[in-house]
């Protein structure tokens, strides 16, 4: 027996659901790259994501997805041999690490233990011992969407600022942009990368870099420079070279039926739509691990984002049943764990174009599945998202 007809959902943290309107403002044909409308669209777009980073930037926008981002700002501003050092916090900041290296960079990590943000103080002793100034970059994800942790950059470039430090700092906002405040100007951010496929609510395959001042001065100088990812090249005036060939224009049709969404409610609103529903998402988590069984893989409260969530299972669990029972009696697929979390965790995506019924319904289809598998948790979990729901969200 299932009860999984009915319109599903893809509760991943990337890609998210695309809204109805965004899917079709693609319906269309192609329309000219050299002339007309499309010229002025890029220039918008280009425009508008400053809105977004909160930045007076260099904007550009890559027929890639975040990985092509993340090779993007690291070609545009380093040169062979230099050192980057990479502040882990789950899985991405050393996934970035990884391309660095093989890119001929030089890789030093500040490991983490994939349950806690970045310790700022940490940076700061390590930085301090830098004399010579050998780091020439720093790498940092704004949010981990493995182990779902939020970092605190304003904190990082405090670290980076007592040390005296002059590295680049370059963030990964792919899991966080239009989900959770992000200053790239106030905060000091030098470099922003960003995808389409996350809060941004569109279908993957374009990606962002926002470029602040320093990080132009060292695009002058960095020698890992290849034509397709190359911001100088895409300033040239000759909109085809924006895109160093093609635009991906349906990709442009969705964004900007995206964006104009996400402004249309306020981004002041979308974030906070995302706190409260983040959180009744953890009032939910909190209660099934009331009695232990269930655990946040993320131990400080402040340091939970507010758009994935994982969840431990206790000894016993196995996540790989109860992602196949929500999937497959219910309609509702959840993200596994990553990497050494892959049996033992789940992950319930809450960004992009999300509302009250599609997290109830999630976290109900959850609490289902905990019950229906016999796996230990406190029952209760749904009322304690729809009280806190009915109380944030007052008549
Ligand atoms: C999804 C994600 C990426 C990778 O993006 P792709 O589009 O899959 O290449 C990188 N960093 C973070 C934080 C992500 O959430």
């Amino acid at each position: 027996m299932t009860v999984r007809n009915g319109r599903e959902f893809l509760s991943i943290p990337g890609p998210t659901t695309i809204p109805d309107d965004v899917l079709n403002a693609m319906h269309r044909q192609p329309v000219d790259i050299y002339t007309g409308p499309l010229i002025a669209l890029t220039a918008q777009l280009q425009d508008d994501l400053r809105r977004i980073f909160r930045t007076d930037a260099r904007t550009y926008l890559y027929a890639a997805n975040g990985h092509g981002a993340w090779e993007a700002a690291l070609t545009n501003v380093l040169s062979k041999g230099q050192k980057v050092l990479v502040l882990e916090s789950g899985r991405f900041a050393a996934g970035w690490g990884r391309m660095a290296s093989m890119l001929g960079l030089e890789v030093e990590a500040m490991p983490g233990d994939w349950r806690s943000a970045v310790e700022p103080a940490a940076l700061e002793a390590r930085l301090r011992t830098d004399i010579g100034g050998e780091i020439a970059a720093i790498l940092i994800v704004q949010v981990d969407t493995a182990s779902s942790v939020v970092n605190d950059i304003p904190a990082i470039r405090k670290a980076m600022n007592s040390a005296g430090h002059g590295a680049l700092l370059l963030v990964d906002v792919i899991a966080s942009l239009a989900t959770m405040p992000f200053e790239m100007d106030e905060w000091g951010v030098d470099v922003g990368v960003a995808g389409a496929q996350k809060g941004l609510m569109s279908p993957p395959g374009l990606s962002f870099v926002a470029a602040g001042k320093k990080a132009v001065a060292a695009h002058d100088k960095a020698d890992l420079r290849t034509l397709y990812w190359d911001w100088t090249a895409r300033e040239n005036e000759f909109h085809y070279y924006k895109y160093c060939g093609t635009p991906p224009e349906h990709l442009l049709f969705a964004l900007r039926k995206a964006i104009d969404m996400l402004f249309e409610e306020g981004l002041e609103a979308v974030f906070e739509r995302h706190r409260l529903l983040a959180e009744a998402v953890r009032r939910a988590v909190d209660t099934w691990s009331a009695d232990g069984g269930l655990e946040f893989n993320i131990a400080d409260p402040d340091a939970r984002a507010d758009s994935v969530t994982t969840v431990l299972l206790g000894k016993d669990g196995d996540a790989g049943r109860l992602l196949a029972y929500c999937t497959e009696r219910c309609g509702v697929t959840l993200g596994s764990g990553i990497g050494d979390l892959s049996d033992k965790a789940f992950r319930i995506a809450h960004m992009g174009h999300l509302n009250a019924p599609m997290i109830l319904g999630t976290l109900g289809v959850i609490e289902m599945a905990l019950a229906a598998l016999g796996v230990a948790h406190k029952p209760g979990g749904v009322q304690a998202a729809i009280d806190w729901l009915a109380q944030s969200v007052p008549a």
